[in-house]
């Protein structure tokens, strides 16, 4: 059965992610700078270079794919939770090359911004802790 909550909008940010940083890493920050605790991440723009993970779900660990070129994002997810008492980032990524052939995988560091429009969507409710689930070997939510 799933597991979920009713939570409401909090406060809403919206800006644009500096040239050459990390784009996990500033979106990390920007939720650290405003005390999120829980939130929604949408984003787009454009990268120099990726890094991306996909979950081996046999072995119970990422494999990190590079992606040394120039792409857009065509679209970023993401969602705000806490692990070890501080906001963590969990995002998913699309891009897309010049072909417009995709690619695409768990957000990690790594990734570097050419240009990055984002919004974050706070929310009021209940902590989300991440903690370690039996079932996947991933930092899931307890809730
Ligand atoms: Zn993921």
């Amino acid at each position: 059965m799933a597991k979920y909550n009713e939570i409401k909008y909090g406060r809403t940010f919206m800006g644009r992610l500096k040239f050459g940083g990390d784009l996990l890493e500033e979106l990390s920050a920007s939720c650290e700078q405003n005390e999120i605790r829980l939130g929604s991440i949408g984003a787009l723009g454009a990268v120099q270079k990726a890094r991306v993970g996909f979950y081996n779900q046999q072995a119970r660990e990422y494999e990190f794919l590079e992606i040394d070129k120039p792409m857009e994002i065509t679209n970023l997810t993401g969602n705000v939770s806490l692990r070890d008492g501080k906001p963590m980032v969990h995002a998913h990524i699309t891009l897309c090359d010049s072909k417009g052939n995709a690619f695409g995988g768990h957000l990690a560091p790594g990734t570097i911004i050419f240009a990055c429009e984002f919004i974050v969507h706070s929310y009021d409710g209940p902590d989300y802790v991440r903690d370690y689930d039996e079932d996947t070997g991933l930092p899931l939510w307890l809730i």
